[in-house]
């Protein structure tokens, strides 16, 4: 745990648990999102599809395709039964399914729109409705670098990445002077599945590109995300927040 965020931690443990929800958080920065508030002592429901998350962690596992809005209903009733109305919800579940533009289906475009733009779009909706009445909510959308810079072979991606960007801040405003707050991280290139599924050049390519170095670790994004869902930053506001190494120098 870094510096940060076990002093994250330390300030949370002075206040109530909170009810977190994960998309995605059985594996890669997710998961390092879900432990993350474990840490402070929140109570963590994690969506998976496939394989749960490690059974060490004291994570609520609830199944869930965020393309399909009735699993996502019951995936929330499941988790406020167990820890009470979402106050947190960190909408990360994404794929990539890159191809030049040429060769991109239909098929190949609406699904990674369906998952990273309009999967989002479904677990906000449903948070959001708790949040009213409870009259506070945390919101962050695991966004990419890729919104801001766009990459060959990334339209679909970089596209559903940034319609994160115009959600959240529309979303601000419709929120307004409530105490609801809706922000973006941006991460670059992290060590999880998804980059390592990148060849050795495409990786060479955007490392050169990258000030720092070197990949981003899971746990620097969940860091971004533990400031963000803090009780104390109700003024930031439909920020985008790059954890990029310095690839986007600040964009
Ligand atoms: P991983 O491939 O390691 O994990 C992806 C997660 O998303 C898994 O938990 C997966 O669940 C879930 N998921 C995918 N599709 C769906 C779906 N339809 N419904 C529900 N869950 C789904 O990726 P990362 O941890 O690397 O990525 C997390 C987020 O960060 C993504 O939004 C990604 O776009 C973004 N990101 C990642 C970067 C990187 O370099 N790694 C860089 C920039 C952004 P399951 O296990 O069931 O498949």
């Amino acid at each position: 745990m870094t510096e940060l965020a076990e002093n994250l931690a330390e300030n949370s443990a002075h206040t109530a648990a909170r009810s977190v929800f994960v998309t995605g958080g059985n594996r890669g920065i997710g998961l390092a999102i879900a432990r993350r508030f474990a840490a402070a002592g929140d109570r963590v429901a994690v969506t998976h599809r496939g394989e749960a998350p490690p059974a060490a962690d004291d994570l609520l596992a609830v199944r869930c395709d965020v393309t399909d809005s009735e699993q996502v209903d019951q995936a929330f009733k499941e988790a406020e039964a167990a820890h009470g109305p979402v106050g947190v919800l960190v909408a990360n579940a994404g794929f990539a399914n890159d191809r030049l533009l040429m060769r991109m289906s239909d098929e190949d475009f609406t699904s990674v729109i369906d998952t990273n733009l309009t999967g989002a779009f479904r677990v906000v909706r449903r948070a959001v409705r708790g949040m009213l009445r409870q009259g506070h909510g945390r919101i962050v959308l695991i966004s990419s670098t890729a919104a801001l810079h766009g990459a060959a072979g990334q339209t679909n991606y970089a596209a559903a990445k940034a319609g994160l960007v115009g959600f959240a801040r529309s979303l601000t405003h419709e929120l307004g002077a409530r105490d609801i707050t809706c922000n973006v991280v941006a991460p670059g290139l992290t060590e999880t599945d998804m980059s390592r599924a990148l060849t050795e050049e495409q990786r060479r390519h955007l490392l050169a590109r990258t000030p720092a170095g070197r990949l981003g670790h899971p746990d620097e994004v969940a860091d971004a995300v533990a400031f963000l869902a803090a009780a104390g930053t109700g003024y930031v506001r439909g920020a985008v927040i790059p954890v990029d190494g310095g690839a986007g120098l600040g964009h």
